[in-house]
């Protein structure tokens, strides 16, 4: 059994990567990671849902008795795993013991609450705790073609609320009316939550992550519009565009090429092999070129995928090189202050170069003033 999503193979992929990592087995709560290598899309609840996935060894799903209808029903129902219940009663963490054996290393899901890493630890003293990303996290960061799709449906629902938005960037409302609107549409367009909505006008659109306020919009402001979602399929869209209400402030024009043109020539050095820090220098030598440099204050992207930000991160230090498949955001930014500027697209490494996953327009848009 398994989809293109949830191929059967992930828990034995998984499994190799534990090992190859010196770790015993990953121990995966609610969240990406076990949603990643079973397909569950369980709930983060006090209750322990915990998937057990040895090196060597068969993998266990261990749910509260009133989730095991829920568990059967996921995709990781189909996967063959031993599905064992535990009661009000019970003591799910020395289930997880008992059942795993001596262990000296495992990986816990990064997301994992504290509440339940504490409680491994009590349950198995012996055991070295690391994260999971440690095993997983090149698997993750390798999308599948499945993967891809999934991500290219994300980028084109979140391109047609792009297209939607001038709608919203009215002179006389608030930042928080026009995200109000957006956060509507991005649910209109296909995606099963909102994750984000950056909604910053004039001076705010200098603050990298100011997210939507009280601000009245007004003629002659820069917006920058930083939206995201979580589509059905567990993938995220995540998409950055600048728009103006009306003239541009002065000296606007000039730096939103430099920057457009910086976003080019940082999607343009994508190719596997490089060091993703090269991309960032890439999107960084224009800008610095033209006297922004300092006014570029954050790293080029980050990975996305069932998370909108992970692995890999395309900053300087980053030596790690590109591989096919790996999806990440290319976002520079100039923030001179009192208004900025982002263009943010999320591109995918192909054994050719670079694909684009957003492809609305990146020209400087005018809003119409009235
Ligand atoms: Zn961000
Ligand atoms: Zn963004
Ligand atoms: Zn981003």
């Amino acid at each position: 059994m398994g989809s293109d999503l949830n191929p059967a193979d992930r828990l034995g992929k998984a499994a190799a990567a534990a090992g190859a990592a010196g770790l015993d087995a990953l121990l995966l709560t609610p969240g990406p990671d076990l949603r990643y290598v079973a397909g569950y899309d369980a709930h983060q609840l006090e209750r322990l849902t915990c998937l057990a996935v040895p090196a060597d060894g068969d993998p266990f799903l261990v749910v509260p008795r009133l989730e095991l209808p829920a568990a059967l029903a996921s995709p990781a129902g189909g996967l063959g795993l031993d599905l064992i219940a535990w009661d009000e009663t019970d003591d799910p963490y020395t289930l997880v013991a008992g059942r795993l054996g001596a262990a000296s290393a495992v990986g816990l899901s990064d997301r994992m609450w504290a509440l339940m890493v504490l409680r491994l630890r009590a349950a198995m003293p012996a055991a070295r705790q690391e994260v999971a990303s440690l095993a997983l996290r090149d698997l993750r960061a390798r999308k599948t073609p499945a993967e891809v799709a999934a991500l290219l449906a994300a980028g084109e629902a979140i391109d047609r609320v792009h297209a939607r938005v001038p709608g919203w960037l009215r002179p006389g409302r608030t930042e928080r009316d026009a995200a109000a609107g957006i956060c509507d549409a991005i649910l209109e367009e296909g995606h099963a939550s909102v994750d984000f909505a950056i909604v910053a006008s004039g001076p705010n659109a200098a603050s990298p992550h100011h997210t939507a306020a009280s601000r009245v919009l007004q003629p002659g402001d820069a917006v920058v519009v930083d939206i995201g979602g979580t589509m059905p399929s567990g993938y995220c869209s995540d998409c950055t565009r600048t728009y103006v209400i009306g003239a541009p402030p002065s000296d606007f024009a000039e730096y939103y090429q430099v920057l457009k043109d910086a976003q080019d020539a940082a999607c343009a050095a994508v190719r596997p092999g490089i060091a993703a820090e090269t991309v960032d220098a890439a999107a960084r030598e224009p800008i610095a070129a033209a006297g922004y440099g300092e006014y570029f204050v954050h790293r080029t992207g980050h990975g996305i995928g069932l998370e909108s930000h992970e692995d890999p991160y395309i900053v300087a230090g980053n030596t790690e090189p590109l591989a096919a498949g790996n999806a990440f955001s290319v976002e520079p930014g100039i923030y001179p202050g009192p208004h900025g500027a982002r263009i943010e697209d999320i591109v995918v490494c192909t054994p050719e170069g670079c694909q684009r996953l957003n492809n609305v327009t990146r020209e400087l848009v005018t809003v119409a003033t009235r």
